[in-house]
This record gives C-alpha cells, sequence and structure tokens, in this order.
C-alpha cells in the first residue's frame, strides 16, 4: 500500500548551513532540528580549541591538537576550515561526502568564512540559512543570559557578532529570530522545500518513467 513514506524518492543529501552571531538562537534551533528530524545528522568539526565543560569529543567537536590540524589541512582533508577567536575550526571531508551520496543530510554549525569555502566547493548541494537577533540589546542580554563566559570573552563575542551580522548578504535564507518556535517553524520549511528540489531527487527518472508508462486505459 503505498503510505507517505513510499513516496520519499531517492536524492542526494544536502548541506544544511546555520549560521549566526553568536547568541541569535543558532544552537537552539539546531538542537531541535536534529532531535526532530530524523534524516539530518550534524557535521561534526575538528578544531583545536579546548573542550569546555560538558563537551564531548566526537560529539561537539573532534577536539586535536595544533599539530594535527595542520597535518590534516596539509592532507587535504578538510572541505573548508577558518581561524575563529585565535582557534581552528575545520570541516572533515570524507565523511560527509560519502554521506551526501548515501542521501544523508548535513546540518552545519560553521561561521561566514566556512560558508564561503563550502558554497565555493559544493555550491549546489548548500544550503544557507543566517538567523539574526531582533536587536543588537537583545543579543547582548542572551549573550549575558548563558553565564558561561567571562565580561572579556562577551566583549569579544558582541565586537565578533557585529562582524558576523555584516555577512548577511551571503546567505540564501535569512531568518530573524524573534520567537524561537516561530524562527524554528521556518528553518523547518526551508528544509522541507529544500529537500524537494528536483535536482536532488536522483529517483524521479525512475520515478517519472515508471508514471508515465502506467495506461490510464482506452476506455
Ligand atoms: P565555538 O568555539 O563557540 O563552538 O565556535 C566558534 C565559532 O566557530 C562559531 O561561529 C562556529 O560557527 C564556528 N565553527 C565551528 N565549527 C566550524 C568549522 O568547521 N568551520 C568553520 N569555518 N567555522 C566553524
Amino acid at each position: 500500500m503505498a503510505d507517505q513514506h513510499s513516496h520519499n524518492l531517492a536524492r542526494r543529501g544536502l548541506m544544511f548551513i546555520l549560521s549566526s552571531p553568536s547568541g541569535a538562537g543558532k544552537t537552539t534551533v539546531a538542537r531541535r532540528l536534529l532531535a526532530e528530524d530524523g534524516e539530518i545528522a550534524m557535521s561534526v568539526s575538528v578544531t583545536t580549541r579546548p573542550p569546555r565543560p560538558g563537551e564531548v569529543d566526537g560529539k561537539d567537536y573532534h577536539f586535536v591538537d595544533r599539530a594535527e590540524f595542520a597535518r590534516m589541512v596539509e592532507d587535504g582533508e578538510m572541505l573548508e576550515w577558518a581561524e575563529v577567536f585565535g582557534n581552528n575550526y575545520g570541516t572533515p571531508k570524507a565523511h560527509i561526502k560519502a554521506g551526501l551520496k548515501a542521501g544523508q543530510d548535513f546540518l552545519f554549525d560553521i561561521d561566514w568564512q566556512g560558508t564561503q569555502q563550502l558554497y565555493q566547493r559544493m555550491e549546489t548541494d548548500v544550503v544557507r540559512v543566517f538567523l539574526l537577533p531582533p536587536s543588537i540589546d537583545e543579543l547582548e542580554d542572551r549573550l549575558r543570559g548563558r553565564g558561561t563566559d567571562s565580561e572579556q570573552v562577551i566583549e569579544g563575542r558582541m565586537s565578533r557578532a557585529r562582524s558576523e551580522i555584516s555577512h548577511w548578504d551571503g546567505y540564501d535564507f535569512v531568518v530573524v529570530n524573534d520567537d524561537i518556535d516561530e524562527c524554528f517553524a521556518k528553518v523547518r520549511t526551508i528544509l522541507d522545500a529544500e529537500r524537494m528540489r528536483r535536482a536532488r531527487q536522483t529517483g524521479l527518472v525512475d520515478f517519472t518513467r515508471g508514471l508515465m508508462r502506467q495506461d490510464p486505459g482506452s476506455a
């Protein structure tokens, strides 16, 4: 019996990039997407930054030292990489390329530099979504509310936030996060629509051929 699921045709996975200045809701939206959507997995980056309390190696990041990071770059194992807050961050290549081919979607929490690099290399696989805070005061409140960082770090993040915001025009979709539930719903809508792009649906050739073969009858 044909149910909803059987109409999910074979397709190539997509790279769903969610960027925002720190504190604009990216982490919350990303967590909900991963929890509620069974078809998307996090792209786990490699970083030289030390783990924060509670962060798990292999889940939040692959934590490596600078020598190992440099080796990975040198050996062409990164799809993209950038320096952020004095640490290096990069996307390991092999896992993502194999996954896309097998129809796996990936969620990326990377900055605008990484976004540009991924877009240059993998344009048709990339969907770029940028979240904005409703105001700069709101952003600062949210950063302070988190309570995990020192004043100096918060100041650094505020200045970084302003410069991140200046890259809004390098994204396909921009969502202002006034209300987290609404923002999340909008992000899901973007993901759902992008999955239906003709170019991604590799199963369409066979599917439409089958549809056209069906003879409606000559009555
Ligand atoms: P955090 O240290 O707070 O986890 O991340 C700092 C910044 O690095 C964030 O803006 C995050 O989006 C960015 N980032 C994390 N992973 C990657 C990556 O693999 N590539 C790039 N270009 N940026 C990343």
